[in-house]
């Protein structure tokens, strides 16, 4: 079928996009690493443009619907999370958005297991005495030592997809396990779990008994040893489960001392200078971040205080930064595959047309 719909992609999201280009598309790639300006998007919707490929970076609002109007049909974002388009302005002006749930949700969590490892553990401090030739001797618990993560007690705080992908690996390594979301509960894939969890026991898997069970947040925040974030970001008023500044100088001052926070959800959820307060006054053991309130993390930020590099590890939001994850062309496997056919799905009129049954589109209460 040839096609002559008009994109623009505000990122190369690589290969996936000649799927776009064998079917006829005019295709457009914003060349530059960086993020185009705002005003060349809205330059480009004024020229017509009738799909628009867009990462967290680009900020899509009622000034790019209206940019947009009587010709744009869709923007296909590059994520799962759209805390950047305004959901309200895309249903004013009935424009359908799609995301790339799933076929991040294993990458993800396992990159927040491994960085919840690497922090506990101390593997940046320990690597860094090897490579600065400190490493003198070897002795039972100098120069320093970690915290084990098997057998410990874990909150999840958020157990959509990679909440309850995080409590999957959270279960291979004996963990306790607390849940916390207010709105969604999966009792059946918790029960699930407990039951696996008994079977391992049963049969001499693992040692000890092992539980998971929902509590209330102030019981997820007192009574675990690693809490890790995933939530979306909401902001105030946008529901009645906010999750801006969810942790902030009050909650985590419910955390243990022993404790250890594990954030790959979005930056803005934790109050960054309450975060680093809580650091520096050893109110929590440590933290371990993929994403900040301001992306990317600036140079002044009071978590790159030296005081507290030890305990608090800082990456480049990266968790879902993982190959077939964010190339793959496959929609069932990849970012690029699945944000590519989301935006085919409504520009071809896929489903008979019914944006309310394209998989992929998030704003469905807009139509
Ligand atoms: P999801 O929608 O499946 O799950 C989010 C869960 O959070 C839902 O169950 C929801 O009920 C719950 N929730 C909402 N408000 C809450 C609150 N106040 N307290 C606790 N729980 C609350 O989403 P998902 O696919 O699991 O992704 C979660 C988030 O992770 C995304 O929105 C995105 O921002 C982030 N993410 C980050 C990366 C990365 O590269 N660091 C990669 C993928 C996803």
């Amino acid at each position: 079928m040839i096609n002559t719909f008009r994109v623009f992609a505000t990122c190369d999201i690589g290969p996936a996009l000649d799927v776009l280009r064998e079917r006829g598309y005019q295709l457009e790639v914003y060349p530059e690493p960086k993020a185009p300006p705002k005003s060349l998007i809205l330059e480009k919707l004024s020229s017509g443009i009738d799909g628009l490929i867009t990462t967290l970076r680009d900020q899509i609002d009622a000034e790019v619907f209206e940019a947009g109007k009587g010709t744009l049909k869709v923007v296909a974002q590059y994520a799962v999370g759209f805390d950047n388009i305004n959901r309200a302005d895309a249903n004013r002006f009935k424009v359908p958005f799609t995301n790339t749930a799933d076929v991040l949700t294993e990458a993800t969590a396992e990159f927040a297991f491994f960085i919840l490892g690497s922090l506990a553990r101390r593997l940046w401090p320990a690597e860094h005495l090897t490579r600065e030739n400190h490493w003198g001797f070897w002795h039972p618990y100098l120069p320093f030592l970690g915290d084990e993560v098997t057998g410990k007690t874990m909150a999840i705080i958020g157990t959509g997809r990679i909440g309850l992908a995080m409590i999957k690996k959270c279960a291979g390594f004996d963990m306790n396990i607390l849940c916390y979301d207010p709105a969604y509960r999966n009792d059946k894939f918790i029960g699930a779990i407990q039951e696996t969890m008994d079977l391992r026991h049963a049969r001499g898997i693992q040692k000890a008994k092992t539980w998971i069970k929902y509590v209330s947040f102030q019981d997820a925040l007192r009574d675990a040893d690693f809490v890790s974030v995933h939530v979306p970001l909401i902001r105030d008023g946008e529901s009645s489960t906010p999750t801006f500044h969810l942790f902030n100088e009050h909650t985590l001052l419910l955390m243990k001392p022993t404790a250890f926070l594990v954030n790959t959800s979005r930056g803005p959820v934790i109050d960054e200078a309450a975060l680093a307060r809580a650091l520096r006054e050893n109110w929590i053991a440590g933290a371990a971040l993929d994403v900040y309130e301001k992306e990317p993390l600036a140079a002044d930020s009071p978590l790159r205080d030296p005081a507290i590099e030890d305990r608090c590890r800082l990456l480049p939001h990266f968790a879902s930064a993982a190959k077939i994850t964010r190339l793959s062309a496959d929609p069932d496997k990849g970012m690029a595959g699945r944000c590519v056919q989301g935006l085919i799905d409504v520009l071809e009129s896929n489903y008979g047309g019914d944006v309310k049954k394209m998989p992929y589109v998030v704003n469905k209460e807009g139509f």
